[in-house]
């Protein structure tokens, strides 16, 4: 008989209780602060954006900024196909969207919550509603200690997310944590010219994004105008891939994104034939004919051009700062939307755990599973799913031991 803690009802510690409880021999435990599974309802915007319809593994493993050497054998084990099956073994349909993202077909998270509240029902896993406090290791035990009492486990496995707390707990059994950062969030942005178009959205942008001079990345995606900055897919991913770098108002993210889809030259002079062409026209009603209205405006009042202007009467230099500002449109980041982030970068450091068990190297019976490992992939699925191949394979080890 073996007793097995694990600290965090999220999706990747129910995964593991879901597989260690497997074995009639081990009882198991899940603690949480909270309410089991809460963290799968706001997923997908509800609809629980579950996996991602890549299956070679080491295609799936480049979704990752961080931890895509550890997940080559953890997703070799458990990867977007056993998901699949997984869940439709478990009652839970899914289907493939468009851009690959998979959903259950209910298309509501609380329906995936509930099928896998059903499995640890069924597996007899035991909820406890207490926050951990701390942690010690004795000879053969775990000694936890939580708001509410104390407990001794066999086998300890810390599955608490990103948020801090059980990377805590891993610090002081003698793990080295890699500092947390938000990743997948809006960005501030020290521009205010946008603010009229809050809510616009531009599709399939290009980007470059620079920071000390530096080239960081070249991105592709969807975003949109917030009151304070910019938000959406693409600017998830310059956050994810920028986590580390440390910008500010006096050192500023610097991104570059093409409206156009040409490069500056080509589109001049296609500007400058559509110019001639509609002379007695408004210049923004023909810049208007490559963005929407209103950001035709917002860019023109930003370059101090008269948005009544005639377009035959426009300068050169006018029509190249226009076309400068198009193609090369440049927004420069001060800092993230705080507490909005989707995913937190960092976490206990990879290289301390072995990816086939997901048992620390260098505490005996200890696991970590989930969001609390240095592990965060982009936005469509990658993250539930780091959640359900490292939640099994803990939960697989624990299973046989
Ligand atoms: C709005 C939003 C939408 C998202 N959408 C998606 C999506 O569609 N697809 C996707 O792949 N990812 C998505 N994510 C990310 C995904 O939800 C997380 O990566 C995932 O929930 C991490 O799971 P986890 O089990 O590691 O940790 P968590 O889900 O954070 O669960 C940790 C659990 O541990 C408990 N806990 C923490 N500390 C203690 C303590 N000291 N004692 C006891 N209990 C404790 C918490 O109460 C919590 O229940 C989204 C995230 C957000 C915020």
């Amino acid at each position: 008989m073996s007793k097995i803690g694990i600290i965090g009802g999220g999706p990747a510690g129910v995964m593991c209780a879901i597989f260690a409880a497997q074995n009639p021999d081990n009882k198991v435990f899940i603690l949480d602060k909270g309410i089991i599974l809460n963290t799968l309802l706001p997923t997908g915007g509800g609809r629980c954006n579950l996996a991602y319809g890549e299956f070679d593994f080491k295609e799936l493993a480049k979704f990752y900024p961080r931890g895509q050497k550890f997940l080559y054998s953890v997703l070799s084990r458990f990867s977007t196909e056993n998901t699949l099956e997984f869940f439709e073994n478990i009652g839970v349909k899914t289907y493939t969207q468009e851009d690959f993202r998979i959903f259950p077909v209910s298309d509501c998270a609380k329906d995936v919550k509930q099928a896998l509240l059903k499995q640890i029902e069924k597996k007899n896993v035991k909820k406890l509603f207490e926050k951990v406090i701390s942690v010690k290791k004795t000879d053969n035990s775990f000694e936890i200690v939580t708001d509410k009492t104390s407990h001794l486990f066999d086998k300890l496995v810390i599955a608490t997310g990103g948020r801090g707390e059980g990377q805590k707990l891993a610090k002081s059994l003698g793990h080295n944590i890699i500092e947390l950062r938000p990743a997948l969030s809006a960005l501030v942005t020290k521009e205010k010219d946008f603010v009229s178009v809050s809510g616009l959205s531009l599709k399939n942008i290009s980007a470059q994004v620079f920071f000390e001079n530096k080239k960081i990345k070249e991105l592709k995606g969807d975003f949109l105008f917030t009151h304070t900055g910019v938000s959406g897919p693409l600017i998830y991913k310059i956050s994810s891939y920028c986590a580390y770098c440390d910008f500010s108002e006096k050192n500023l993210l610097k991104m570059v994104f093409n409206l156009t889809g040409k490069d500056f030259n080509d589109f001049d002079k296609e500007f400058l034939e559509k110019l001639k062409n509609n002379a007695q026209k408004e210049t923004v009603n023909v810049v208007a004919e490559y963005v929407p209205k209103n950001l035709a405006i917002a860019v023109l009042k930003k370059e101090k051009i008269d948005t009544t202007i005639k377009a035959g009467q426009l300068s050169k230099i006018h029509r190249t700062a226009i076309s400068k500002a198009l193609t090369m449109f440049t927004l420069n980041a001060t800092k993230t939307v705080a507490g909005e982030e989707i995913v937190t970068a960092g976490g206990v450091e990879l290289k301390e755990i072995n990816p086939k068990t997901m048992e620390s190297k260098l505490v005996e019976g200890l696991y970590f599973c989930g969001e609390v490992m240095d592990i965060d992939g982009l936005t469509g699925g990658f993250n539930l799913q780091n959640c359900w191949s490292t939640g099994y394979i803990a939960g697989n080890s624990l299973l046989t031991q």
